[in-house]
């Protein structure tokens, strides 16, 4: 019998009566507002919109889905430990994860006292089946967390593994898609209806360039967007970055120019990187970085970082590799310099 919805969802969420925002109480939007202790001077002085109701509007018309299964949320980050908080109870109920990957997934784990299985992926960075199918029928197996393009290692996870675990597990199965926009796969948000218990996240961090607006999505079926909003904070995405997103959103096309120029950027940077000795391997990428496994990484690292250029050290999670993000030509060119330097003093 496969686990509804409802299941699911811890008793204290069932049962939390959640907190209902002034905002949310009144529809029209030309009343005289005296009911949420604001300060009636400034333009920054209302509280915003709780449900963002324009903003997903708008998503939903550029991802092609009802504006009722989009959630938005401070970031990302967020709501993968909004995820734990609705269906993990805590010191009894299990998420799995597949690493390396990205770190919120066991960050948030530990906070809320949720043990996290972790099946390593295998030499080509892909699901590990045989291993996997010693726990997905765990009762207590609430949560799969699924990173796809992956981060730190860049490459999609195979669809055919990730529709077994949607076709198999009977719990939530999440899939983190912060970087999908960089390549041409179609995302499993469009998958929504055939799959109710199935969490997109996605993000305008990447490749909306908005990073620093922090408008994460949860894309869902409309009764799991309900149980989230029960438990959101009641302001959770600002006035500011809700204008911010939209004015992004309205002007798809020089976001899409960006991508192009990111993407050529980066065959520029692989094939630059190439040329260097000391360039072990680079994997490959579905995404806006690139993994490198170089022959010292610590030392890659420290070097590139005494020329004030800063790449991320993997090498705690994958043995002697750096992650590089692809920037604008000009920060490039900077990087391919200064290993040019770094390569002829060595
Ligand atoms: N998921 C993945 C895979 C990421 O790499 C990141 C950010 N590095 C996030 C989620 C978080 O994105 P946000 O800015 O929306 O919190």
């Amino acid at each position: 019998m496969t686990a509804s919805i409802e299941d699911l969802i811890r008793e204290n969420i069932k049962t939390l009566i959640p907190y209902s925002s002034a905002r949310s109480e009144y529809k029209k939007a030309n009343g005289i507002f005296l009911d949420a202790n604001e300060n009636p001077y400034g333009n920054y002085n209302r509280y915003p919109d709780p449900f963002q109701v324009k903003l997903k509007e708008k998503l939903a018309e550029i991802k092609n889905l009802r504006a009722g299964q989009i959630f938005l949320n401070n970031g990302s980050d967020g709501i993968v430990d909004m995820v734990y908080r609705v269906f993990c109870e805590p010191k009894k109920d299990k998420a799995l994860t597949f690493p390396p990957t990205f770190g919120m997934y066991t960050v948030a784990a530990h906070l809320n006292n949720v043990e996290l299985i972790k099946i390593p992926l295998n030499e080509e960075f892909q699901i590990n089946r045989e291993e996997l199918d010693k726990y997905i029928a765990d009762e207590n197996l609430k949560v799969i967390f699924l990173c796809s393009p992956n981060n730190p290692t860049g490459n999609h996870l195979n669809r055919e593994d990730i529709n077994y675990i949607l076709d198999n597990f009977k719990g939530i199965t999440v899939i983190d898609e912060a970087y999908i926009d960089f390549n041409k796969r179609i995302s499993y948000a469009q998958k929504l209806d055939d799959y109710p218990r199935l969490i997109v996240l996605q993000t305008l961090s990447k490749s909306w360039a908005l990073a620093g607006a922090r408008i994460g999505m949860a894309l869902m079926s409309e009764a799991l967007v309900g149980v989230f909003n029960k438990i959101k904070t009641p302001y959770n995405v600002s006035s500011i970055d809700q204008q911010t997103a939209l004015e992004a959103l309205e002007n798809k096309e020089s976001i899409q120019e960006r991508m192009i120029t990111i993407l050529s950027e980066k065959n520029r940077v692989i094939e630059a990187l190439e040329e260097f000795d000391v360039i072990e391997k680079i994997y490959p990428s579905d995404t806006n970085f690139l993994l490198v496994k170089v022959a010292d990484g610590l030392k890659f690292y420290q070097d590139l970082l005494a020329h004030d250029i800063i790449v991320r050290n993997q090498h705690n999670v994958i043995e002697n590799t750096v992650r590089i993000t692809i920037g604008k030509a000009e920060e490039n060119d900077l990087l391919l310099a200064a290993l040019e330097k770094i390569n002829s003093t060595n």
